[in-house]
């Protein structure tokens, strides 16, 4: 193992090395942020990073280590007024120490406390924020079906039906994260009188509600995902998000969540560099240190600029969410080109630490199949790339 000398962000050995930060892109915070930065980055360092390997190998959700990620305020970053430059790098240094764990409060953030916060009524707000905002609730959001994936906004197959002043939701969903532990899932369903896609906040502990953990992920271990069975599930009328009366709100929150994954990119190649830094100063082959090789530094010299291109990217699309200005397009590219260099650099590093890349006790292959995830989530890689191109041609491949 190696002694994550990079492990206090900031502070290379005796100060000799920069941080990760290679743009000095923490510099554009305002003083407060910043310092909330720093508190964050010395938690996550020294209190998630290494702790989440063990329950990431048993694909165990650590819910011992959510109460101090509360106390942090990182239930209800999506709530707290901080600039989206400001929650990106915080999503970004979460990514840094664990790539599962950003996803779990970034789904949480982005895409179940918004879409409350957003869309939500008054009553639905009151119900379901406090204890999200705490972590002592988890939420799903359940939009993908195990027939349509990246067809989903045409193919949604499950159903909601008005029945007096019930609703009667029948349906499967697949991949859903915090399906087995959440209390409120968030179910998308095509509502049969108007052939509408709605949003419904259901109630967990339905007797219609099953959720089955899905096994053996290559990335994202952490992350609970499921199989969710919805049988006839009757709820309120007053489950109904009022906002969320087709499917451009989806359209609309996931435009802010695939920029969300641009940063969790920019976090897990700060972890690449941090961790193929360290082993290469410190892992040596005929008699000097991997770092003196020019083929390691190569490798290392072109991740640093996978990072940086990612990193600035990310700043001008945090501007553009802050004055509104952020497109589908946008997120679009931020998503698949971040995602598309971070699993190049994770790829990159898994070979220059040899054979001990292959383990994720040194940290690396974690990051490469989390990389591998998080490619694939929130709209593949390829249906974000046709979004780009749509947008410049006005020709769409994919409908
Ligand atoms: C770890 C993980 C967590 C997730 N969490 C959630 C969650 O919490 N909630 C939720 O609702 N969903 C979630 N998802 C689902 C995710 O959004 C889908 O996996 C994703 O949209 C792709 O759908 P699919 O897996 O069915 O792939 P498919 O749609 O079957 O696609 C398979 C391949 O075909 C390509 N492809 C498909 N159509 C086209 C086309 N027209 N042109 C070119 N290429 C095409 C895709 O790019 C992909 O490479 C999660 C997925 C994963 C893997």
């Amino acid at each position: 193992m190696t002694s994550a000398t990079l492990s206090n962000p900031g502070d290379g050995p005796q100060g000799l090395l920069p941080d990760v930060d290679l743009l000095h892109v923490e510099s554009l915070l305002d003083p407060a942020e910043h310092e909330r930065l720093g508190m964050f980055k010395e938690h996550l360092q020294t209190h998630v990073r290494k702790q989440s390997i063990d329950p990431w190998n048993r694909e165990h959700l650590p819910t011992e280590l959510l109460p101090a990620l509360a106390e942090l305020g990182l239930g209800k970053l999506f709530l707290d007024g901080s600039s989206r430059l400001f929650q990106g790098l915080v999503h970004s240094q979460i990514a840094r120490a664990d790539v599962s764990l950003s996803a779990l409060i970034g789904i949480h953030n982005e895409l179940i406390v918004g879409t409350i916060a957003e869309l939500g009524s008054e009553e639905q707000k009151a119900q379901w924020l406090p204890g999200l905002s705490e972590l002592t609730q988890l939420g799903a959001f359940c939009l993908t079906e195990p027939t349509h994936g990246s067809d989903i906004a045409g193919g949604l197959a499950t159903t909601a039906t008005l029945d007096g002043d019930e609703w009667v939701i029948q349906g499967e969903k697949r991949w859903i994260g915090a399906g087995t532990v959440a209390a409120v899932a968030l179910v998308w369903a095509r509502d049969t009188a108007d052939g509408l896609i709605k949003c419904f906040a259901v109630d967990t502990s339905h007797p219609g509600y099953t959720a089955t953990k899905i096994a053996n992920k290559m990335g994202l271990r952490i992350m609970q995902n499921a199989d969710i069975v919805l049988n006839e599930i009757r709820v309120p009328h007053t489950a109904l998000l009022p906002g969320a009366m087709s499917f451009d709100a989806a359209n609309e929150l996931l435009k802010d969540s695939r920029a969300w994954v641009g940063w969790q990119a920019v976090g897990a190649q700060q972890a690449i560099l941090d961790i193929l830094r360290d082993y290469s100063l410190e892992r040596i082959q005929f008699g000097k240190p991997l770092a003196s090789f020019q083929v390691i530094q190569q490798t290392m010299a072109e991740i640093a600029g996978n990072l940086a291109a990612s990193s600035a990217m990310m700043v001008q699309m945090a501007r553009l969410q802050d004055t509104g200005e952020l497109e589908m397009m946008h997120a679009a590219i931020a998503k698949s080109t971040a995602t598309r260099l971070g699993r190049q650099s994770a790829s990159l590093a898994r070979d220059a630490l040899g054979g001990n890349g292959l383990l994720s006790d040194y940290e690396i292959s974690k990051v490469l199949g989390d990389l591998e995830a998080i490619y694939t989530y929130e709209g593949s890689y390829h249906i974000n790339a046709l979004i780009v191109s749509r947008a410049l041609t006005g020709v769409s491949a994919f409908v």
